[in-house]
């Protein structure tokens, strides 16, 4: 597939007039910015225009979307989905689990055919435009008489309405429990070597600077696999840190077979936000990472992103109130902020944590507690697969 997904032109249908006001600016156009453009867009009964604004003029093969099929399978067009793995491993020192994912295998979706994919529908659809290559400050947005005013490239264009998902400040403007921080490589051998069959979700590693640190697998074929190197910090350290671990642990994996690293893909996503209050403001709410997309315990964020797209843009159609982005039930968010804490606390027990709780819960229900699809079994049957000690004393 074309590394290099950007749409043709810069600037898409890009208006010169600033009369008319927008019905919806969109500031950011990555994975929640383009997630809900293309829902109102699929959407024969939106009537609003729509702005979509990113500071990036060119769109990557810069991510490797995974996810456990969700039970609603429209969520994601199968089109996107580039590979299935049926089976998932969790490695602990000599100890390894094989789970049999059954009707939920892991799917992968290559972010280059996601922007495609949601750039050809925009480009088709007049009643979007489309301006890359402009990174909005506070300094770009006005509040002019009820109206909310952007400036880009000197001319100003107003709205009632904005959705919010740009991550320059992430790390400056959140606050988080936990940050999962991640670097990895797509290296290709000459030798086959991996297992196409099956993804490693976690492979602990023992690293005495990062208590909590794991590989993560995805092989694509025999001869070519994303390997990267994971860990959940306190603090927000750069994932550049973590790249003389990562070379370490493919050359032994590899024990001495030559391989070419295709491409590099990194980032840090907040796990457990501590303030998402900001995003009750009608007039300007934000999504994606920012708002809280990613679940707490896990960092899982893309199905959370395409639900709240789906749901986020029935009510801008209905003029409905949005409200918060990305509300859990209250069991769900208690269990992740206690299991949280006990990892933030007791960083060195992580490894047996997350064995256990492979182990021990049935994997459908564990899937099922993982993607959002828990039902009320499924939280007691994760409960009951970890050890109770630490989760009591954090509770109190
Ligand atoms: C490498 C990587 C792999 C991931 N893998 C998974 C996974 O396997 N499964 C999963 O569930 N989640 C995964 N995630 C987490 C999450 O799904 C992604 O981070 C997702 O892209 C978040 O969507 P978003 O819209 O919040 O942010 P982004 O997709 O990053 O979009 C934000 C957009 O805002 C733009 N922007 C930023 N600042 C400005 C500004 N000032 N002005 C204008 N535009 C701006 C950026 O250019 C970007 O296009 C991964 C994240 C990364 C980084």
């Amino acid at each position: 597939m074309n590394n290099n997904c950007t749409p043709q032109s810069r600037h898409i249908r890009f208006p010169p007039k600033t009369s008319q006001p927008y019905d919806l600016v969109i500031l950011g156009a990555g994975c929640a910015g383009l997630s809900l453009a293309y829902n109102l867009s699929a959407d024969p009964d939106y009537k609003g225009r729509v702005l979509l604004v990113d500071r990036k003029v060119q769109y990557d093969r810069d991510r490797s979307w995974c996810f456990f099929s969700p039970d609603d399978a429209t969520l994601v067009p199968e089109s996107l989905i580039s590979h299935r793995w049926p089976i998932a491993i969790v490695r602990k020192g000599d100890e390894s689990l094989r789970l049999s994912l059954g009707s939920k295998p892991y799917n992968l979706v290559d972010a280059s055919g996601f922007y495609q994919h949601c750039f050809e529908r925009l480009k088709e659809d007049l009643r979007f435009s489309i301006a890359l290559g402009h990174s909005i400050s506070e300094e770009d947005v006005l509040n002019e008489g009820g109206k909310i005013v952007i400036r880009l490239d000197g001319q100003s264009y107003s709205t009632h309405q904005v959705v919010d998902s740009r991550t320059d400040r992430l790390i400056a403007q959140t606050s988080a429990q936990l940050w999962q921080v991640f670097i990895g490589y797509e290296i290709e051998t000459d030798m086959p070597v991996f297992n196409s069959d099956e993804a490693t979700l976690m492979d602990f590693i023992e690293d005495q600077t990062h208590p909590v640190s794991f590989m993560y697998e995805l092989p694509t074929s025999r001869t070519k696999a994303l390997l990267e190197y994971t860990v959940f910090s306190s603090t927000c350290i750069a994932p550049e840190s973590l790249e003389p671990l990562l070379e370490k642990i493919i050359s032994e994996r590899l024990a001495g077979k030559a391989f070419r690293i295709n491409r590099t893909e990194k980032g840090v996503i907040p796990m457990g936000l501590a303030d998402q209050s900001q995003t009750t403001n009608q007039r300007w709410l934000k999504a994606g990472l920012i708002s809280g997309a990613a679940r707490p315990s896990t960092g899982y964020a893309f199905l959370r992103i395409q639900r709240w797209a789906r749901s986020c843009s029935e009510k801008l159609r209905s003029q409905a109130e949005i409200g918060l982005a990305h509300k859990d039930p209250i069991i769900t968010s208690t269990m992740d902020r206690i299991f949280l804490n006990v990892l933030a606390m007791t960083p060195h027990h992580a490894s047996s944590l997350f064995f256990d709780l492979f182990k021990n819960t049935p994997t459908p229900s564990l899937i099922r507690f993982l993607n959002d699809e828990g039902r009320y079994l499924d939280h007691i049957l994760v409960i009951l697969s970890l050890p109770k000690l630490p989760f009591i004393r954090r509770l109190f």
